[in-house]
């Protein structure tokens, strides 16, 4: 196939010389579809320019604002060399400029990166040189991370920086202050040629095997997952979202894209790290939807057993990232006695697979439900075969939401994206573990590697794990496999158990024993004061492992 140089494109949008627009222009118009995900501001920043978009601490920032001071970036970003489909590197905190920047680098046709502020040097410095960014956005804060980097990639031109701008001095690369760059003065309004099979974002994930991966999503894969998620959690321009999760984290990063996408409110938080303020903050802010990891949940229901929190004025509660104990869902009713709990399972392959319709919660608390609206997904054995109902298998994904691939890397994309269907069609292959019941309701049975074979039996994590969390007093509970000399692996545990609580091995492998086979209950029980968590806020498996 002959590949087109880049001026011999030409995007739509424009008219063809010699079409009568005049005429046209008296037909009546039907709305202008979104294409581009910026397009969502445009149209919110259209109809709702004095709504609140974003309360961040006690200042509230309207459409009009994210949207002006979004095209100053944008305009800014193409004054300065930006050209369409050029990466750029976000290392903020959950922040006004952070926001400002997503948008900004969408309005100029680029491709963003939101990499989490709790990254080392050697971790951005993979990203940027990965992804051939040449354009920084981060924080005077976090300047003792970001100037070894600077000093050691000539790739990075042009870094903007957010409070205290002033702290480098480079003569490679050029430095602005990100409030400086809100006050130039805007030339004209950017303009680009992007279409929706542009890339939006890379978003970094790393695998189980620790190698830092860029998925590569285009704006229709975006908009469509906005959308698709915007459908079935029923969210309405008047809900009121809580961001306590990272943006870098795809999951907090949409939390983001469709309050904007709606012309609704996002209340942004860095973190979870001081629950009673985030407490307050619900309740003060008027939030209608929580957005939360298990750990989260686990955190809540352990205050709650001391101190009742309740929240009647959440609509929507929501959970991916990690399996939600089934255990659970009793006090998170209680806690939220108005909401509707989804359980979800997501991958950022693809950005979220299934959800659990919240009337269901009841009758399969355990499932993880059905794929999202627009998508579809089934199970194959090792051997690529269809698997009966109840049968385990690999989930495969299919539909609009799928990356393109990792950036920069087939061999590991060609590991994840198979052929579907038809010729050109791809799947997702999870490498997830799953079975169907007849219903069609999806169960999550672990990651490929969660699997532990001990002594020849496949046992599944999340089921000894599940065992664990309903005993009451445990609040964190995570599963490992050690080595055993003659059952090849042995099952760790490590537990959390509440304050003041007296849980002693012995009693955990009891209960275990209740409700687990023999093989099942854990040989070495350890207890932690905290769990660790990786900065997604899942526990660190591969950190206890290396505990082992
Ligand atoms: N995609 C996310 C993950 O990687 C979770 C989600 O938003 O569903 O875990």
């Amino acid at each position: 196939m002959k590949h087109l140089s880049p001026n011999k494109r030409q995007a739509g949008g424009e008219y063809p010389a010699g079409r009568n627009v005049e005429n046209e222009a008296k037909q009546p118009l039907s709305p202008k579809p979104q294409r581009l995900l910026g397009e969502g501001l445009r149209n919110s920043a259209n109809a709702y320019p004095d709504k609140v978009a974003v309360r961040l601490g006690q200042t509230s920032y309207t459409y009009r604002e994210l949207l002006d001071s979004a095209l100053k970036v944008a305009s800014a970003l193409q004054d300065r060399g930006l050209n369409r489909g050029d990466r750029v590197v976000i290392f903020m905190d959950n922040s006004w400029p952070c926001i400002v920047s997503i948008y900004g680098v969408l309005l100029a046709g680029g491709v963003f990166i939101v990499v989490n502020p709790n990254e080392k040097s050697s971790k951005l410095k993979f990203i940027i040189e990965n992804s051939g960014t040449r354009f920084l956005f981060t924080d005077g804060r976090l300047s003792q991370i970001f100037i070894p980097v600077l000093q050691e990639t000539p790739l990075l031109e042009q870094v903007i920086i957010s409070n205290n701008a002033d702290i480098i001095q480079s003569n490679e690369t050029d430095c602005l202050g990100f409030d400086e760059l809100l006050a130039l003065e805007m030339h004209k309004i950017p303009s680009t040629h992007v279409i929706s099979s542009d890339l939006a974002a890379l978003i970094y994930t790393s695998g189980t095997e620790g190698k830092l991966k860029g998925v590569m999503q285009t704006h229709q894969a975006m908009l469509f997952s906005v959308l698709s998620l915007i459908e079935y959690l029923r969210l309405s321009f008047t809900d009121v979202i809580l961001l306590v999760l990272p943006i870098s984290f795809d999951y907090g990063l949409y939390q983001l894209l469709m309050a904007v996408n709606l012309g609704a409110t996002v209340v942004v938080e860095n973190s979870f790290t001081y629950p009673s303020s985030i407490y307050k903050k619900i309740k003060e802010e008027h939030v209608t939807v929580f957005p939360g990891v298990p750990s989260i949940f686990a955190a809540m229901l352990a205050t709650n057993r001391r101190n009742k929190l309740y929240f009647p004025g959440v609509t929507r509660v929501t959970s991916t990232a990690a399996h939600l104990p089934v255990s659970f869902i009793p006090d998170l009713k209680k806690m939220f006695p108005n909401a509707l709990i989804y359980k979800m399972y997501g991958q950022t392959e693809c950005k979220r697979i299934s959800f659990l319709d919240p009337e269901y919660l009841e009758l399969k608390p355990a499932s993880v439900g059905k794929a999202i609206p627009g998508t579809e997904v089934f199970i194959l054995s090792k051997e690529g075969q269809p698997v009966g109902c109840g049968e385990s298998g690999i989930l495969y994904v299919r539909g609009p939401h799928v990356m393109l691939g990792y950036w920069d890397d087939p061999g590991l994309t060609a590991e994840v994206l198979k052929d579907g269907l038809f010729y050109g069609d791809r799947v997702l292959c999870t490498h997830d573990s799953f079975h169907m019941d007849d219903d069609g309701f999806l169960y999550f049975e672990g990651r490929s590697d969660d699997m532990l074979n001990i002594g020849g039996f496949k046992i599944s994590i999340i089921e000894v794990e599940s065992a664990l969390y309903s005993i009451p007093g445990v609040v964190e509970a995570a599963v490992v496999g050690s080595n055993d000399p003659i059952l090849g692996q042995a099952i760790r545990a490590y537990l959390v158990v509440e304050d003041g609580i007296d849980l002693t091995e012995n009693q955990i492998k009891r209960n275990c024993l209740e409700s687990l086979g023999k093989m099942m209950v854990p040989k070495t029980i350890v207890f932690l004061d905290k769990m660790p968590k990786t900065h997604n806020g899942k526990i660190d498996k591969k950190l206890l492992i290396s505990m082992v």
